[in-house]
């Protein structure tokens, strides 16, 4: 059975907005937050908004995983980070995204992916995509060009299927 799409508590949905508090400006993962954000907010077509703010309270925070004892592990292979979310009676109330401190290929395009594709998580999503950014195991080549099959649609430019706009826009 497919898990189902959780939305945000409707006081945050109202809003199409999500802040995010980026921990991870760090090593390879600097400046990717800043360079992710408006691209995300371009393919998910306007079905939610993250809006970055440099400190205080963030619906999402951004860290690179190993930091703190609770941290969920990556291993040295991660072509993937982790999105936590927190669940109240009415929708997540917060969420968490772990980026991998080592991944397996450090590609700035890669790292892209993976940041996004948390933040798909974040946002609401479970299940996998077929293609886009919110694919299961992207093959890299090594200009870095990104797809979801030999011969399928490269990224960069990033995309989103429309089945996973759809999904989001059903949850926002
Ligand atoms: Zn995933």
């Amino acid at each position: 059975m497919a898990e189902p799409d959780i939305p945000w508590m409707p006081k945050i949905r109202d809003t199409k907005i999500l802040t995010i508090r980026n921990d991870a400006d760090v090593g390879l993962w600097s400046g990717l937050v800043t360079a992710a954000v408006p691209i995300f907010n371009d393919k998910i077509m306007k079905a939610l908004k993250y809006n970055i703010v440099t400190e205080g309270k963030a619906n999402v925070i951004v860290k690179v995983a190993g930091a703190g004892k609770d941290d969920p592990k990556l291993g040295a292979t991660a072509t993937h980070g982790v999105a936590r979310r927190w669940k109240g009676n009415q929708g997540i109330e917060e969420a968490e995204i772990y980026l991998p401190a080592t991944p397996w290929q450090s590609h700035r395009n890669v790292l892209q992916m993976i940041l996004m594709h948390e933040m798909a998580h974040a946002a609401g999503l479970e299940e996998h995509a077929s293609d886009g950014v919110f694919m299961t195991l992207p093959n890299v080549d090594q200009n870095g060009n990104i797809s979801a099959t030999k011969g399928g649609r490269k990224m960069p430019a990033f995309f989103f299927t429309n089945k996973t706009i759809t999904r989001m826009r059903a949850i926002w």
